[in-house]
């Protein structure tokens, strides 16, 4: 069951850089008791002044890693100031807050991710493989370049060992060779039916900007996917 918090201390234990604009930053609990459901997202705060501003974040580490981990892309001021964060700095979590994961009994899932909205299909991902769990996942993963991609190595590793998972990166910037690269164009629905064939069997959940995300939840219900097999998360 999980367990919510209000504005708990978290410290900094490590900020690891991803990619050119994309850090993950590890911490650690001061409060023990906090759980959460891999997919889930926190309100963060870097002070704890009771007007002081919070943004969400996802939670990209598996509920059964020692450390917590969120993976933020620098936008504008607050993401910055989160890049900025040092070893042993403190900072303040709510939550956890959402839905956005599949239940137990859910297979043939789909995951359409850009950019770093990859986050909770990272930690649903190392939560199914720790568990080992092994639905049929298909994720598709779009970036502007190879650099962009946040997690390649560890959703490669991942996927290598089991048959069930299948990762298929789409670059739109970049036509540089890569085994692991699927397409050097734009992801759109005629290739999600080139690659899974019938979309109507299948699970959707979508996350990325809001116009990536609603854009292809509004071309799957066009597709004759149900409303109540998509499931979106927009990162605003
Ligand atoms: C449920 C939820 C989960 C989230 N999880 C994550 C996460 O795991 N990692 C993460 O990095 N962010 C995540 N976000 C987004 C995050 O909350 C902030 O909105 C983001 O970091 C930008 O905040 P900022 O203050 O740095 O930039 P802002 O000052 O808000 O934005 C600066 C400028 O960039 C534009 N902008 C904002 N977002 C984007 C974008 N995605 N792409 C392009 N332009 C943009 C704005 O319109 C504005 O002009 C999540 C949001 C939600 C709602």
């Amino acid at each position: 069951m999980e367990n919510r918090i209000n504005k708990g201390q978290f410290i900094v234990n490590r900020v690891k850089k991803e990619t050119e604009d994309v850090v993950t930053i590890f911490l650690s609990a001061t409060d023990k008791t906090f759980t959460f459901q891999a997919g889930q997202y926190v309100s963060v705060y870097l002070d704890k002044d009771k007007n002081s501003q919070a943004k969400f974040y996802t939670i990209s580490s598996a509920p059964e890693e020692k450390k917590i981990t969120l993976s933020v892309k620098k936008i504008g001021n607050f993401s910055s100031a989160l890049h900025n964060l040092k070893v042993s700095d403190p900072v303040y979590l709510s939550g956890p807050f959402g839905w956005f994961y599949p239940n137990k009994d859910m297979d043939n899932l789909v995951f359409l991710a850009a950019g770093i909205g990859i986050a909770p299909f990272l930690s649903i991902i190392k939560d199914c493989q720790n568990k080992n769990i092994k639905k049929k996942v298909d994720i598709f993963y779009t970036n502007k370049t190879l650099d962009d991609i946040s997690f390649f190595e560890d959703m490669n590793k991942i996927a290598e060992k089991n048959d069930k998972l299948k990762v298929h990166y789409c670059l739109t910037r970049d036509k540089v060779k890569n085994e692991f690269i699927d397409r050097y164009e734009r992801l759109d629905i005629k290739y999600l039916k080139e690659k899974l064939g019938d979309l109507t069997n299948k699970n959707f959940y979508i996350c990325g900007p809001i116009s990536f995300v609603s854009d292809f939840r509004k071309q799957l219900l066009v597709s004759e996917v149900k409303e109540e097999n998509i499931f979106t998360e927009s990162f605003f």
